[in-house]
């Protein structure tokens, strides 16, 4: 043993040793094992432990450490003798409880699972499969770790402050919080304008909204905005990026994935740059318009004039214009016939006044681009 027990009578190779947590003294105790473990120390007074709170604490190889949940949180029992720690070790049925259940061990090991289970998808059905069931179960704060990175690239492009005109932030958290509710979206999810003259918006994981001052420029009324908002918003529902990720990236970022790699930093700049320069498939586009139209129709107003303002960025740039809103986003003639189709009158009120509107276009201050 280590000549830390030198001092120690030798009546035990192998002491058990008892720190109750109080204090810092190291006491060299007996164990009963009667219907609770009794810890003793010689002309002390026996400490109790009943089995079913006895926890194991880390421990280095050799010895068994054991909390209890009754005790002190430092309180320590330190058991050397091999055959006394598996007589302690077979009473108490709760031992390693608290490791399995601990939830964020079980979601990751949940994960890896799911990874697992994907990389065999990937194997004998192909990604598609795989990208569809894992981009859902992808864990909140691998998502928000890769958004972050994402919206920092975002603003190496796109400049880096983000507009924030007083009157102008106002009206915009108005109306993206009226969409959010209406879409039942948790207020996690965080949007921002940046300010450059290129019409588009980005939806990046961790739920986070990008708009770009071009948009706003291009658009004549809160409800062409609202509807591409709400568009984004459906992309962030349905974990499009996380999804176009997983596809893009295919076997190699599941198992960077599995093995946990996707927080390290090279996965992460792989997975921002992809994302920004990343355009949806038709399903998700499908699926976000379809959003988009449920929202709007929620909240009284119409899906059409979202698609409005698509075929006026059309019309001036061909539809082909690198970042534009296209790029990211598809536009075919029947997501716009459709969108267009489900025009009804107006039976809410206005996402915002006139003023706040005037605010809004105002967000990133005037001549600054
Ligand atoms: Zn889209």
């Amino acid at each position: 043993m280590s000549d830390v027990f030198a001092e120690a009578p030798a009546q035990s190779a192998k002491p058990t040793v008892f720190f109750d947590g109080v204090s810092s003294r190291k006491r060299q105790v007996t164990l009963t094992l009667g219907d609770a473990l009794e810890i003793c120390e010689e002309g002390g007074t026996p400490v109790r432990w009943a089995y079913a709170e006895i926890r194991r604490a880390d421990s280095p190889p050799g010895i068994l450490r054991l909390a209890a949940m009754s005790a002190p949180p430092l309180a320590r029992l330190e058991i050397r003798d091999g055959v006394l720690a598996a007589d302690v070790t077979a009473r108490c049925m709760h031992l390693d409880e608290h490791r399995t259940t601990r939830r964020g061990v079980a979601k990751i090991v949940g994960w890896s699972v799911a990874a697992a289970v994907s990389i065999v998808c990937v194997v004998l059905f192909g990604v598609p499969l795989a990208a569809d069931r894992l981009a859902p179960l992808v864990p909140k704060p691998v998502e928000r770790r890769i958004g972050d990175a994402a919206e920092v690239q975002m603003k190496t492009i796109f400049g880096r402050s983000v507009c924030e005109d007083p009157a102008g932030k106002a009206a915009f958290t108005k109306l993206v919080n009226r969409l959010r509710d209406a879409a039942g979206l948790d207020d996690t999810m965080t949007a921002g304008v940046l300010p450059t003259s290129v019409p588009n918006a980005f939806a990046l994981p961790g739920g986070k909204v990008f708009v770009l001052k071009g948009l706003f420029d291009k658009a004549e009324s809160p409800d062409e905005l609202a509807g591409i908002l709400a568009h984004e918003l459906g992309h962030l529902k349905h974990h499009d990026n996380m999804r176009g990720l997983i596809y893009n990236g295919g076997t190699s970022f599941l198992i960077g994935l599995l093995f946990g790699d996707v927080t390290g930093s090279s996965a992460v700049i792989f997975a921002s740059r992809s994302l920004v320069e990343a355009s949806y498939s038709r399903e998700a586009e499908t699926g976000a318009d379809t959003f988009a139209i449920e929202i709007m129709h929620k909240l009284g107003r119409s899906p059409k004039p979202a698609a409005e303002l698509m075929f006026r960025i059309t019309g001036k740039e061909g539809g082909s214009g690198l970042a534009t809103i296209f790029a990211s986003h598809p536009l075919t003639e029947d997501r716009l016939a459709r969108m267009t189709k489900e025009d009804r009158p107006p039976s809410g009120p206005p996402l915002l006044t006139d003023k706040e509107w005037q605010a809004l276009k105002g967000i990133c201050g005037s001549g600054k681009m």
